[in-house]
């Protein structure tokens, strides 16, 4: 190698404080070769542990220039600089820094993991590394179980993990007893024997007497730098970084799998936190799913209630449309249409229809109802049972016969507890009629009707009942196997031709299946907006916990910044625990609307829910989408903490 292995040339780290900015290194130029071994002594604040941390990478300078194996270190990314301290730096730390929720095997190999090792090779290397230093009856132990001195050890074999060629120890012996210092010193004089450059910060100056060079200093300077001992040891073999980073697809399978461990440990560390926390999503969730399935089965209900009803009908209605003030003026549609719509071979068959109301009188009891004069077809064109009687012969139409079609609402309500009202004969108004047949109760797609409907035949009601030479309306059924619209058009153009203009408009079963349609989906898709907000609301939820899971792992993301993890892996790390909150969440709240559906019938027997694969779809994927949106602020959040601040919060 030509030149030193760390060379820095009048390196500053200026810290800002409320008046004079504070110069914590001053002007610091220093060469360490590989394979030396250099204790840096000084007393309390003199600058040691920010001289080791610029050394390592973990800091920046704020002046001044610092070299690693020769290449400048000022312009490099952070991500840039996590590389460099995964592969050529290990960190051993006073107070161990190893993440407490881990083994020891485990701890050992996040610096692996970030650098993208096999499992396998991961493992091994781990129980290598631990089995070296004597732990290997301790490998499943976590750090709250292992004394000082072996949780020192720990951290050594950490450092060692995927390399280790520059160590960094600040104070390792600090916390530890004397025996387990001796130790601990061994161990680094062991690995400075196998080529190892060990630097290592000390206030003992016995610890600092096995080191062959000293740099006191004091103040931010270096007071002295003196060789020591004769033997100036030449490294015997280079330890490889042949541990650095390994190829990118199973390095990032490697680092998505460690994340999803954390995430788990964090999700399982505050249960009910996690639940309460995805409180929102499951409701926000679960009331999407349940809206989007009730809209589909009371869509489904209204088209099957329809297609019963017969979809090849069209109205004729005098006006423009609906509402038209002046369509009661219009008295166009009269029976001669009606014979010439009978006769085109698309039509099936043709009722007219005008309707009043009347009061139906039968002994002493009356009832108010509705009363229509209709054809012969006109139950066939509606879709109308018989329960029992007859229907008017087209004879008896034509001879304004005095007969009556009665529905079962008004059979139950005029003839209670009687076994027929057929033959019967009630007053419309005035005018005696006689049961002639009862209709079976028919469900309309608009839910129960409990409106009297009574039915005479349209010449009766035009020339006895009503007195009036014109329909409200007639009905007429296309031919099976017609096209519904060409049968439309071509009854328009035959009417408007007999009318000499259009001034009446056709209103088909299919064109109000259409509406309907539309209006459930718009109803359905409101409903589920106003869902959604809720979804918003728990995302929300989300985040501020997250905020708090960051702040609470601060530390924990310093010492994986120290052993090299990349800005994103940190922000992964953070992303991945939103999502699968919000997807555990998306999981329940799909679960929650399952119960939904098996709770409603009970309540509800005309709708049943129907879900579609396409709201579960867009359940899971919405919750996704919020864990990522609502998990990025308190991600990037964490992925840009500083290092060394995060690793002396506790
Ligand atoms: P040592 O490790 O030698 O005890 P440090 O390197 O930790 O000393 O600190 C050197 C000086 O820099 C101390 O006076 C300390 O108060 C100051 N210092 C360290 N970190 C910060 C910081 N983040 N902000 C302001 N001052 C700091
Ligand atoms: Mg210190």
């Amino acid at each position: 190698m030509i030149g030193p292995l760390l060379k820095l040339r009048d390196v500053s780290r200026i810290y800002p404080t409320g008046g004079e900015p504070f110069r914590a290194l001053d002007r610091i130029s220093l060469n360490i070769d590989a394979g030396e071994m250099v204790a840096i002594i000084g007393p309390s604040g003199s600058g040691k542990s920010t001289l080791m941390n610029v050394l390592g990478c973990l800091d920046t300078p704020s002046e001044g220039d610092y070299f690693v194996a020769g290449q400048p270190t000022a312009s490099l990314a952070p991500d840039a600089l996590a590389q460099l301290r995964r592969n050529h730096f290990g960190f051993i730390f006073q107070r161990y820094h190893l993440l407490p929720h881990l083994d020891a095997a485990q701890n050992v190999e996040i610096p692996a993991i970030y650098a993208g090792t096999s499992a396998s090779l991961r493992h091994e290397r781990s129980q290598h590394l631990l089995t070296r230093l004597g732990l290997d009856d301790r490998l499943h132990h976590r750090p709250g179980q292992l004394s000082g001195g072996q949780q020192q050890r720990v951290s050594v074999a950490r450092a060692l993990m995927n390399g280790g060629q520059v160590i960094l120890a600040d104070e390792p012996t600090g916390a530890l007893d004397s025996k387990s210092g001796e130790e601990m010193m061994g161990l680094l004089k062991e690995l400075h024997a196998n080529g190892h450059t060990i630097v290592l910060v000390t206030h003992d100056s016995q610890v600092a007497a096995h080191a062959e060079r000293i740099i006191e200093m004091r103040d931010g300077r270096i007071v002295a730098d003196r060789a020591q001992g004769s033997t100036n040891t030449v490294a015997t073999d280079q330890p490889s970084t042949a541990h650095g980073d390994k190829g990118a697809w199973r390095a990032l399978a490697g680092r998505t799998m460690e994340a999803l461990r954390m995430a788990g440990f964090a999700m399982a560390s505050h249960r009910m936190r996690t639940l309460l926390t995805m409180l929102g999503i499951i409701i926000g969730i679960a009331a999407v799913v349940s809206v989007v399935a009730l809209g589909q089965g009371a869509q489904q209900k209204i088209i099957s209630d329809i297609n019963a009803m017969g979809t090849n009908i069209i109205s004729i209605i005098p006006g423009k449309g609906w509402g038209d003030s002046r369509a009661s003026s219009i008295h166009t549609l009269v029976p001669s249409d009606l014979d010439a719509l009978r006769q085109q071979d698309y039509i099936d068959s043709a009722s007219p229809s005008l309707s009043t109301s009347g009061l139906l009188r039968y002994r002493n009891r009356t009832a108010s109802s509705s009363v229509s004069g209709v054809s012969e077809d006109f139950f066939r064109v509606r879709g109308y049972e018989l329960e029992q009687g007859r229907i008017f012969s087209p004879a008896e139409v034509r001879q304004l016969a005095q007969l009556v079609v009665i529905d079962a609402n008004t059979a139950s309500t005029l003839f209670p507890g009687e076994s027929s009202p057929v033959g019967q004969v009630i007053l419309l108004d005035s005018l005696p009629c006689r049961v002639i047949g009862v209709t079976q109760k028919k469900d309309s797609p608009f839910g129960h009707n409990d409106n009297l409907n009574v039915w005479i035949p349209y010449t009766s009601a035009m020339g006895r009942l009503i007195g009036q030479s014109y329909f409200n309306s007639i009905t007429v059924r296309v031919t099976d196997g017609y096209d519904n619209e060409s049968a439309e058009k071509n009854l328009t153009q035959l009417l408007t031709r007999r009318h000499g203009s259009k001034d009446f408009y056709t209103n088909s079963s299919d064109t109000i299946l259409k509406t309907i349609n539309k209006t459930t989906s718009t109803m359905t898709l409101l409903i589920a907006a106003i869902a959604v907000i809720s979804l918003v609301v728990g995302g929300i939820g989300v985040m501020n916990i997250m905020l708090v899971s960051v702040s609470e792992r601060t530390h924990e993301i310093g010492i994986r910044m120290a052993v090299g993890a990349r800005q994103s892996d940190i922000m992964q790390q953070f992303l991945i625990e939103a999502v699968l909150v919000c997807l555990m969440g998306g999981a329940l709240g799909i679960g929650l609307s399952y119960l939904v559906s098996l709770i409603f019938p009970l309540f509800v027997t005309s709708i049943t829910m129907q879900f579609t694969w396409w709201s579960i779809v867009s359940a899971v994927t919405c919750s996704t989408l919020i864990g990522i949106l609502f998990g990025f602020l308190p991600a990037r959040n964490a992925a840009r903490l500083d290092p060394v601040e995060a690793l002396s919060r506790d």
